[in-house]
């Protein structure tokens, strides 16, 4: 039997809220790859337009002239449910529909080829990283299957396995899924390994897009990365700065002309692109302006924004991130002082109020800067990439991981208690347990609720998942114990087992929980669907690539016989064959704008061997 051999090196993708970045181990080094624009990091944007897909820049760049159809942020929906509250916040702001599916599963609503299609934000990032995955093998020359994708620390079980799943219809092998912010100190930790003596206690303070990540880490000299703890907000980040900005110009807007822009999409499309724009520029000074022509009924917006107002509108977004970062400390129980390394990673940390806010906490401390912070996640999520696919490069095979989880995991008892048993920054991989026994008389049977989160109430937390404990033996109350094993891999995700213990019997269960997931089949028939949108792609390239050849030849003709006609170097018989040629292809280049790619060549074919042979 032969073995298909695929020697494309593993590859690391940081999946953002807004933009992903992709890197690989080549010739020793790790290496940023760019895409075919030449840009290290690409908008995780994907559109649908009349007849194609775009996914990244093409999708980012028409985003204002058609905001219904540009879907972004589905790093902000994956995991969740409909009815999340945070959800249900978002969906006010976005320019694209978001409906309820079966099970409280949101889908993405939107018009592709004069249909109207739904996507899960599974389907929407499987996109994104297929497109990452392009931008690879168009650079390594190989096909590329392996993986290690990146989430943020502070994901649950569900946004984990979510993530997973996109990995898998993009048709990658998703080796590892790591923290962020880990990635982010590998990356710091390899660099700068020669200057590490003893162990230093390394904080990473990760503000991006859509998602906010701290984690406090100690690394050894040997390359021994120890997570400490970490925490964060998956629904904070530079967007919701942007969201501040583009609330302030409507309410502005509002007081000027007395017009309200809400409900007009295009103009909101419009405004928080300019929005973005005016935040970054705002890091480098003090003072910019916002302009945009005919921005609702007519009317030009032209409106300065200063730093201090940008800040201002910000500041209680800013301060929870301090607070979350002070909770951190508490929980790896470390002093400020203590911490030796700050890193700054994710493009909102160029805020200069954000870093004056770290500094001033930290006694003015320097903060890092040598890692860039829109590619520092991917180089490390190169690195273990490269690990696990057993390199022999000794710096990397020395390097040992010890993440931690984020948040508690644990089930519903009496009275929706929560009970904890893995308590948050618990080192992974795990596997606890914890015994809990019958409430009633002759009780057969026990539904249990595995949650994750920090609150004592359970319903407060975030359900992953419920199944039944069934055939358990009659007895009085309290006598039958049922223990209940949760075991996390080292990708992060959980597990759960429970065994009935009856007189001395063990009964072992496996029990697949009812996490929302997406099942096999579901998985099977995205993957599809994920191929067929990629050859419709492709199809739609080759087809405009023919229409352009033809149109080109076309130019060319009409350009031959203007000559031919000036120099009379061709009979005129000739001449009136090569004109009724390329006039009777013009015309039906008009009336056949939609025409499969065969038929265009085959004009070009005819065209050109009439042409020839007659000129
Ligand atoms: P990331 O997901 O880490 O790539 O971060 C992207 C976020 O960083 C987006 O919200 C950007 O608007 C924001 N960002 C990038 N550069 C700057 C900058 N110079 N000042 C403020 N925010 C920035």
């Amino acid at each position: 039997m032969e073995g298909k051999v695929n020697n494309a090196p593993a590859i690391g993708i940081d999946l953002g809220t807004t933009y992903s970045c992709v890197a690989v181990s080549n010739h020793g080094r790790i290496e940023i790859i760019p895409n075919e624009q030449g840009y290290r990091t690409t908008p995780s944007t994907v559109a649908f337009v009349d007849a194609e897909r775009l996914i990244g820049d093409g999708a980012k760049n028409q985003v204002a002239m058609n905001p219904a159809n540009t879907i972004f942020d589905a790093k902000r929906l994956i995991g969740r449910k409909f009815s999340d509250s945070k959800v249900q916040e978002n969906m006010k702001l976005w320019p694209f529909r978001v409906i309820e599916g079966p099970a409280d599963t949101p889908k993405i609503v939107v018009s592709y080829k004069g249909q109207e299609k739904e996507f899960l934000a599974e389907e929407i990032s499987s996109m994104v990283l297929g497109k990452m995955k392009e931008i690879a093998e168009a650079y390594l020359g190989k096909v590329v299957k392996d993986a290690v994708i990146t989430v943020p620390a502070y994901f649950n079980d569900s946004q984990r396995q979510a993530t997973k799943d996109a990995g898998t219809i993009a048709g990658l092998n998703v080796m590892r899924m790591i923290n962020e912010p880990t990635a982010a100190a590998i990356a710091y930790g390899l660099d700068n390994k020669s200057e590490f003596v003893g162990k230093i206690n390394m904080l990473v303070f990760d503000l991006g897009g859509g998602t906010f990540d701290v984690s406090l880490s100690t690394v050894e000299e040997g390359g021994i990365f120890e997570v400490k703890a970490v925490s964060g907000d998956t629904d904070l980040g530079g967007e919701d700065f942007d969201n501040r900005m583009v609330d302030h110009c409507v309410s502005e807007f509002k007081r000027k002309w007395n017009k309200d822009l809400a409900g007009n999409q295009r103009a909101l499309g419009r405004l928080r692109f300019a929005c973005e724009k005016a935040k970054r520029i705002l890091s480098s000074t003090t003072q910019t302006s916002i302009e945009l022509d005919c921005l609702h009924d007519g009317i030009d917006f032209s409106m300065k924004f200063t730093r201090a107002k940008f800040e201002e509108l910000n500041i209680s977004l800013f301060s929870k991130c301090i607070e979350t970062l002070e909770e951190c400390l508490r929980d790896a129980m470390m002093d400020k002082s203590w911490v030796d390394e700050i890193i700054l990673v994710g493009g909102s940390t160029r805020i200069p109020k954000v870093q004056h806010m770290l500094r001033e906490l930290f006694g003015w401390k320097e903060l890092c800067k040598s890692v860039n912070p829109d590619e520092a996640v991917a180089f490390g999520a190169a690195v273990m990439a490269t690990k696990l696919s057993g390199s022999n490069d000794k710096s990397i095979q020395d390097f040992v991981l010890l993440d931690v989880t984020p948040l508690s995991l644990g089930v519903e008892v009496k009275g929706e208690v929560f009970s904890v048993v893995i308590p948050r920054n618990t080192q992974i991989p795990t596997k606890k347990f914890k015994t809990y026994t019958t409430a009633k008389d002759d009780q057969y049977s026990a539904e249990v609720k595995v949650y994750q989160g920090e609150r004592a109430k359970s319903t407060y937390n975030h359900l992953l998942g419920k199944f039944t404990i069934s055939g358990i033996p009659p007895a009085p109350k309290g006598e039958i114990q049922l223990e209940i094993y949760f075991e996390i891999d080292p990708d992060g995700i959980l597990m759960v087992t429970s065994k009935i213990i009856s007189n001395g019997l063990i009964n072992t269960l496996t029990i697949a929980t009812d996490k929302g997931r997406l099942s096999n089949d579901q998985i099977e028939r995205m993957i599809k669907e994920a191929e067929k949108y990629k050859l419709e792609d492709q199809e739609y390239k080759q087809r405009v690539n023919a229409y352009n050849d033809l149109e080109d030849c076309l130019y060319n003709m009409k350009k031959k016989v203007t000559e031919y006609k000036l120099s009379k170097r061709v009979h005129p018989e000739s001449l009136k064959k090569m004109e009724n040629v390329v006039d009777e292809t013009t015309e039906w280049l008009r009336n056949n704008q939609l025409a499969p790619i065969s038929e265009l060549q085959r004009k070009k074919v005819i065209m050109e061997f009439v042409c020839t042979s007659l000129g």
